[in-house]
């Protein structure tokens, strides 16, 4: 079998985690075994139809009033607990900020092995391969974990969601708090203001650099996010340091990986360090006034120009296509 941990916010499935189950699904389908998922915590029976739906043929509900707010300690023992119940072959995560710290958790109280923020993964003579960028997204790396179960974080926004028919059988299970207290806990959760959605999460990207010149400009790509459903407003570095935006919209090495269906990046050079946060986005687009910015090389399409340019008439058409 190979489990999925399943990340909920406010009783809703995080996408990044029904993309983790439609892959998991499609390689334990190759396998001959089943997919299964996994949620902690209470009040989460009617997620059932929806990770069956992603090819769930079982669901686990770890149960505990204790685990409804997030802890790392915590929630590794009850997967481990989990785990080692039911022995799963594969243990699958979104590589999402939840799943990037509670997957190698998981995996260090195990004792094995951890693929993280894979981009590709498939099955080769019976075993499965994982493939991830290193350097920065200079290379990619693939490769097998000799350890079991696998543990293994996917990056979001890369896997398709499946279609699966099945019901989905719901197993509770009576998830324990371990004897020793946690040392780090979620206490709140703040929202983001005007409930702006995580670069993780967004399908389309707007990102501006330091060619924005100044925060009041970020104002002009979040004017442009509110034209376009599901997206969000990016930064690089230079611009988050520059105080322009918080650092919550950083993209890059020290900021967060996305992997949106478009990315648009407005006045950022393309430094490597911004690439290996959004080179793997589907479409990118880069205006730049200067024609030798080395995001060009990645781009699929690139406007050389002045980005107050042409910001304008890219809002008015999208006014347009909206009304
Ligand atoms: P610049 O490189 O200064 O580029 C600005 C661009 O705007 C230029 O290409 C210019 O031609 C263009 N421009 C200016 N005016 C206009 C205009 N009117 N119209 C159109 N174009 C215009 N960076 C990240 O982004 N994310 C990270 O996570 C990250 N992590 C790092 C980690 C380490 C350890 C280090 C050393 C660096 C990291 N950096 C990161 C910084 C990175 O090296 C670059 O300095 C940074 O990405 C540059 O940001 P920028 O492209 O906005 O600025």
């Amino acid at each position: 079998m190979i489990l999925t941990y399943i990340e909920t916010r406010d009783n809703k499935i995080k996408k990044a985690s029904l993309e983790a189950l439609s892959e998991a699904g499609r390689i334990a389908a190759e396998l001959k075994t089943e997919a299964a998922a996994a949620i902690v915590g209470t009040g989460k029976e009617g997620l059932t139809a929806e990770l069956a739906a992603c090819g769930a043929a079982k669901v686990y509900l770890l149960e505990n009033a204790a685990f409804d707010q997030y802890s790392t300690q915590d929630y590794a023992a009850a997967l481990a607990d989990l785990v080692k119940k039911t022995g799963p072959s594969a243990v699958f995560f979104s590589a999402t900020s939840m799943g990037k710290d509670l997957s190698p958790r998981l995996a260090a109280r195990l004792g094995v092995g951890v693929a993280s923020e894979c981009t590709q993964v498939a099955v080769k003579d019976g075993q499965i391969e994982f493939t991830r960028p290193v350097f920065a997204g200079k290379a990619l790396l693939s490769f097998r974990l000799t350890s079991s179960p696998q543990i293994v974080s996917l990056r979001p926004n890369v896997f398709p969601l499946a279609q699966a028919a099945g019901a989905g059988e719901l197993i509770k299970e009576a998830a324990e708090v371990p004897a020793s207290p946690a040392t780090g806990r979620v206490t709140e959760i703040l929202q983001e203001r005007g409930g702006e959605m995580d670069v993780t999460e967004a399908d389309i990207i707007i990102s501006g650099g330091r060619g924005m010149k100044g925060p009041e400009n970020f104002g002009l790509l979040k004017e442009i996010s509110e034209l376009i459903p599901r997206s969000a407003v990016g930064a690089s570095r230079s611009a988050v340091d520059s105080g322009w935006i918080g650092h919550q919209h950083q993209v890059g090495q020290t900021g967060k990986t996305v992997s949106p269906n478009l990315y648009m990046a407005f006045g950022i050079s393309g430094a490597i360090q911004h690439l290996a946060g959004m080179s793997s986005s589907k479409v990118i687009v880069a205006v730049n006034k200067d024609p030798d910015a080395p995001i060009f090389k990645l781009a699929d399409f690139g406007v050389v120009g002045d980005l107050f340019q042409v910001i304008p008439p890219l809002k008015e058409e999208l006014k347009k296509l909206r009304s």
